[in-house]
């Protein structure tokens, strides 16, 4: 089969590889429909994170399941599935409490972008959809399995709901979709980040009342102004490095709620900053798992079309073209079609 490898920095091909088999009895093989490149892929496409050689990329998937090992139960060949980019058994008492990305028995789901894939776990991971898709649904599906799933979570772990500001910091995939989720959540104002027009006028489309243009320092001060002095009771902070952690923190009122959802790189939180700010820090990676469920019933039922985040779609075999375009910002979200 064809699957995208990660040889060196900037260095990514599609290339025959071997067509995952069942190894463990709870495994499933999936046929993707779709796979993506996310934003936390460029991390050692750019060579600040060590994958080391060869690595099989993506982590974000549907498809159809095309075989299951004797011990799965719950999906069944013919299926269409969505699945987490954390594979957990959803049994464990931390599972069971809902964060299932730390499950006790967790395991990373590697190399989605090819033709295959085995998912361990699948009892626990994979989630079947009502019936096989319209195509149209497709990419809205996809996006459960990892960017919405984490929007989802940071709106969540920041309070977004009735009656709040949320402010967003971060306008990549899973910031438009924080945007989206505290939208849904029923938050009052959402106030995005962001100085990229397509992007400001995506999250306006998926419910943003405000735009900030602004970052640092005067991005704090324009949520500030915005809040009368005071700053949003909800921040959703999706990049992950030390400018965006701080931006969210100081610009959340005392007493508010940080979900933080951006993979950290190097973030250094100051003790005495954090101290009187008397903020809520809740995030990590998201337990998509425990919200496939409700998420796949708002896409089924068209009430959110999230894949409008993928603007550009190629065929697996440019799947270099599709890092490309989003390490320079040309693109919001690729998506790859097998
Ligand atoms: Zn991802
Ligand atoms: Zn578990």
């Amino acid at each position: 089969m064809r699957g995208a490898i990660l040889h060196a920095p900037g260095d990514i091909r599609v290339e025959d590889r071997d067509r995952p088999t069942i190894i463990e009895p709870t495994d499933a093989i999936l046929r993707l429909s779709a796979a993506c490149v996310c934003g936390s892929d460029l991390w050692p496409y750019r060579g600040q994170d060590d994958y080391g050689p060869e690595a099989a990329m993506g982590h974000e998937y549907v498809g159809i399941v095309e075989e299951v090992g004797g011990a799965v139960i719950t999906v069944q060949p013919g299926q269409f599935v969505v699945g987490s980019f954390f594979a957990s058994d959803n049994t464990c008492e931390i599972c069971r409490a809902g964060y299932q990305s730390s499950c006790i028995h967790r395991q990373g789901v590697g190399g989605a972008q090819a033709e295959y894939l085995r998912v361990p776990l699948a009892d626990g991971t994979l989630v079947a959809t009502p019936g096989l898709p319209d195509e149209d649904l497709i990419p809205s599906l996809l996006t459960a399995s990892d960017v919405l799933g984490t929007g989802w979570f940071g709106a969540v772990a920041a309070k977004a709901g009735p009656g709040r500001t949320v402010a967003v910091v971060g306008d990549g995939a899973v910031g438009l979709l924080g945007v989206l989720s505290a939208k849904q959540l029923g938050a009052e104002r959402i106030i995005a980040m962001s100085r990229h027009e397509p992007r400001q006028n995506l999250a306006l489309e998926f419910g943003a009342t405000d735009v900030v243009a602004e970052r640092g320092d005067e991005g704090v001060a324009r949520i500030k102004e915005l809040t009368d002095g005071l700053g949003a009771h909800s921040v959703i902070e999706a990049v992950g490095t030390q400018e965006s952690m701080m931006q969210a923190i100081r610009a959340t009122r005392p007493g508010g709620h940080v979900g933080y959802v951006g993979v950290a790189h190097d973030v250094q939180l100051p003790g005495t900053d954090l101290f009187y700010s008397h903020v809520h820090l809740h995030g990590g990676p998201a337990p998509v798992r425990q919200y496939l469920p409700e998420l796949i019933d708002l896409i089924w039922s068209r009430k959110i079309n999230p894949g409008k985040v993928f603007d550009l779609e190629l065929p697996l075999e440019q799947a270099a073209e599709g890092y490309q375009a989003m390490d320079e910002r040309r693109a919001i979200k690729a998506l790859l079609r097998p």
